[in-house]
């Protein structure tokens, strides 16, 4: 999960020279990851045929979306773009999960603790709670002792928790909408697809790895981590992969209910930025490190932890949660950051080719926005 408070970029807000899709187009989607999958499923349901093409499939290990679980929160400082934009993917997980019979979305809260009285990142998001009718309530860290007596907040000054919010269940979100996907008329292929030539401002055909091609009218690439290298001339200065760590702990053999009952928790001030995604029970209690780790190559890179990233988060938590100074490391996973330069989504026509779309740079934060974007995404194309 990604702390970054940035400005949405006017480009972003208002896409210009996209093309104009009718209802009998083709789109071939490649990626079918959070933003992929929920796009070529958006795209679907307003009728155009859609073919969605995944490399090692959807929520796959190496993908950015294919952990256990992420978390799902509004809170964006002033940022009211994204605040608006979860507060639509909020009805459209509950939306789906419903649809489909599977529970995706975990409402446990989403708690922030802040160091100092004023934390930008939560007050600024304050008038945004009251416009979509969403208090946050304010707890002192005498009352978040009282009401959690498994966290430290010592150096805590108050803390907020937003009871709307909570964690999704990640890759398994992925392969629902890719099964629905395919169970309401799409056709999904696994294959890696390697970019035609582009030739008079159009490209003709994609190859996938059994040497074939497929052709579309458009070709939206929302390859994550792998933009960069697949477009290196438009997007390997512009899509930025980073090596980012998350460990599961194993809580005391008699508290997993006292943690498991723990909201989702972001460490607002801490200068690694951590956050956590306790009820998860069977993978441990998640404790994620949003400080950008070295450059990683999404396909090759090792997936081993670090270990002096795993000491400070060590350390971090003997310290909040004391009761877990010596819990045991259950499991760890590298998932690839696909950073854009200010943090926001990129949604843009390639350069020379009308009919190249890319999706992606999500940047730390985009799982949760999946079905919004992707409905958004559609929205604009059709
Ligand atoms: C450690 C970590 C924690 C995070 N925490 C949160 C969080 O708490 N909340 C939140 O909302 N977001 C969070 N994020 C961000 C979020 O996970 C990503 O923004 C989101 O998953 C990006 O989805 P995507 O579809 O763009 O990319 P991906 O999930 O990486 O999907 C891209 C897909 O493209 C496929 N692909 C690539 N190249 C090709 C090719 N040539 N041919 C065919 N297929 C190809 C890949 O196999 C992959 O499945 C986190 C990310 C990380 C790494």
């Amino acid at each position: 999960m990604s702390l970054n408070t940035f400005a949405p970029r006017a480009s972003f807000l208002q896409p210009k020279d996209l093309p104009q899709l009718s209802k009998n187009a083709s789109v071939i989607v490649i990626g079918a990851g959070a933003f992929g999958g929920w796009t070529a499923l958006s795209l679907l349901r307003k009728g155009l045929h859609v073919t969605l093409i995944d490399a090692w499939g959807p929520g796959n290990s190496r993908s950015s979306s294919g952990d256990e679980t992420r978390v799902i929160r509004s809170t964006y400082g002033a940022n009211e773009f994204y605040f608006d934009l979860n507060v639509r993917a909020l009805q459209l997980w509950k939306e789906n999960e419903k649809r489909w019979g599977k529970k995706l979305f975990l409402n446990t809260g989403v708690l922030w603790f802040c160091y100092e009285e004023k934390t930008p990142l939560v007050d600024d998001s304050i008038p945004f709670t009251a416009k979509h009718s969403m208090p946050y309530t304010y707890l002192t860290s005498d009352e978040l002792k009282r009401r959690f007596p498994q966290i430290n907040t010592n150096d805590i000054h108050h803390a907020y928790l937003d009871s709307y919010g909570g964690y999704l269940k990640a890759r398994e979100s992925c392969q629902a909408v890719n099964e629905a996907f395919i169970k309401e008329g799409g056709k999904y292929i696994q294959s890696f697809v390697t970019p035609g030539k582009i030739q008079s401002g159009i490209q003709q055909e994609v190859f996938l790895s059994d040497g074939s091609s497929r052709q579309a009218d458009v070709y939206l690439f929302a390859c994550g981590s792998w933009l960069g290298q697949l477009f290196p001339e438009e997007l390997a200065n512009k899509i930025t992969c980073t090596k980012q760590e998350v460990y599961y702990f194993g809580v005391p053999k008699d508290q997993s209910r006292v943690y498991d009952s723990l909201p989702v928790w972001v460490d607002v001030d801490g200068s690694d930025f951590y956050y956590g995604i306790p009820g998860n029970t069977e993978r441990g209690f998640k404790i994620g490190v949003d400080r950008r780790g070295e450059n990683f190559d999404p396909t090759h890179g090792d997936r081993t932890y670090n270990p002096d990233v795993l000491a400070h988060a060590r350390a971090f938590i003997s310290h909040r949660f004391p009761g877990l100074k010596n819990a045991p490391l259950l499991e760890s996973r590298v998932c690839p950051y696909e950073n854009s330069p200010d943090g926001n989504f990129i949604f843009e026509k390639h350069p020379d080719a009308g009919n190249i779309i890319f999706l992606g740079g999500g940047s730390g934060h985009g799982f949760k926005h999946g079905p919004a974007l992707g409905e958004w995404v559609g929205d604009v194309l059709v």
